[in-house]
């Protein structure tokens, strides 16, 4: 596969080369619809992207990815969504993968890094516990090191696509001296191995997306640590800096826009001042959303990380989704609340609106990213978890 420079070339060329791959290799069955489907709807399509050299839009094009710049990366967004793409399984290239390149070894990337982008490994994230979450370095699931052997015993929960997943990155507590950050360990988990019990969890949209996942005296070699022992936190906090960037992603209001806008012409609300102003606001958010995102992706590919402000994003991006969503059903009324299952291709305010709740959680609950940013950007001293 040759790797192409997508940035040199003019934008409409890049999104001529997108729409076209797009209508000639993403089914129709898979577009516009709302729900994750299952792997094996989906992984076609992620194979045909990869071997077209179009899965990993962030990662550098020696290790197979597409090196977009910010500005770049949104137009891909855009002609994602714009055909209506599915949701992958793709927590291995958004998440793991740019952790991978910044703390493995030479060998642990040669193992991982081509099988993430070529889709034969799913990867899941265990970080939260049952009493683990938002105080995350309070974890409990245990990993007893013996010579090269590590084993983990303990509880993981709200796991997404644990129960797809062939793989799971995961945080262990490698010992309990000192403070709780220290002694946590970051390791990478075959989920074949013997001890391992995934148990899905159904969420408020109805769909089976999370899991509780039971770790009974699962055994894997230390090779499998990535990072320092006893130094999890610092890879885990590198992750959890691009998932806010991924989680702060104007992708969502995006959609969001065009199913209000949808939804506002269905019911005859156009001429509505109201609403006409409702639009402009969501419309304008929007933007701005996009404006912080390219921001906070700009400063990861200049300095290779972001710091703390990016709460910011995950909190503008996140609120901005939920109002949308919020304003959706409500012009929506009577109707909005009949078809909670989505169709392809037709708005579905009820879903939407259930779908706006879990990113103010996920990646850290925005009420941390509010103690985050109020103690470390504006220094104002507050306890924080996260
Ligand atoms: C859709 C979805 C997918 C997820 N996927 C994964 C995954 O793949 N892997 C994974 O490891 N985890 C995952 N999670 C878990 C997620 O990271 C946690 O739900 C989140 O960190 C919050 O933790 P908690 O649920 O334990 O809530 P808690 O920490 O118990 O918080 C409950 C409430 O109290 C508030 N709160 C807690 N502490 C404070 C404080 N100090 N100050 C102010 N308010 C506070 C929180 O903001 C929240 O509103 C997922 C969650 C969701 C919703």
């Amino acid at each position: 596969m040759m790797a192409r420079d997508w940035n040199a070339m003019a934008e409409a060329e890049f999104r001529t080369i997108l729409r076209d791959f797009i209508a000639e290799n993403c089914p129709s069955e898979l577009r516009n619809v709302r729900l994750r489907m299952p792997p094996d709807q989906t992984m076609p399509w992620y194979r045909a992207l990869w071997n077209a050299g179009l899965i990993a839009p962030g990662w550098p094009s020696e290790l197979g990815g597409m090196a977009l710049t910010p500005e770049r990366h949104l137009v891909y967004i855009d002609e994602m969504e714009a055909a209506g793409t599915p949701w992958l399984h793709d927590s291995g290239v958004r998440n793991l993968g740019p952790a991978l390149i910044a703390f493995g070894t030479e060998t642990q990337k040669a193992e991982y890094l081509p099988k993430i982008a070529a889709g034969e490994q799913i990867w899941c994230q265990g970080y939260s516990e049952p009493g683990a979450g938002s105080d995350l370095a309070s974890l409990r699931c245990a990993g007893q090191i013996d010579g090269t052997r590590l084993t983990i015993n303990g509880q993981k929960i709200w796991t997404t696509s644990a129960h797809h997943a062939t793989h799971c990155f995961c945080l262990v507590r490698t010992t309990s001296d000192g403070p709780k950050q220290h002694g946590i360990t970051f390791v990478l988990v075959d989920m074949q191995t013997l001890g391992i019990t995934v148990r899905p969890i159904r969420n408020l949209g109805g769909e089976d997306d999370f899991c509780e996942v039971f770790f009974d005296d699962v055994t894997i070699s230390t090779d499998c640590i990535l990072g320092k022992r006893d130094d999890g936190w610092q890879v885990a906090r590198s992750l959890l800096g691009f998932e806010r960037i991924w989680a702060g992603s104007p992708r969502r209001s995006m959609k969001a826009l065009g199913e209000l806008n949808a939804v506002i012409d269905a019911v005859g609300l156009g001429d509505d001042g109201l609403w006409q102003d409702r639009l402009v606001q969501a419309e304008f958010d929007t933007l701005d959303g996009q404006d912080l995102y390219r921001s906070f992706a700009d400063l990861v590919s200049t300095e290779g990380h972001v710091g703390t402000e990016v709460s910011a994003l995950k909190i503008f991006s996140t609120e901005s989704f939920q109002k949308i969503a919020e304003w959706t059903l409500e012009a929506a009324g009577q109707g909005g609340v009949v078809d909670v299952t989505p169709t392809p291709g037709k708005p579905a305010p009820t879903f939407t609106w259930f779908e706006s709740r879990a990113p103010a959680i996920f990646s850290g609950a925005n009420e941390i990213h509010r103690n985050i940013l109020a103690r470390r950007v504006l220094g104002l001293g507050l306890e924080t978890a996260k």
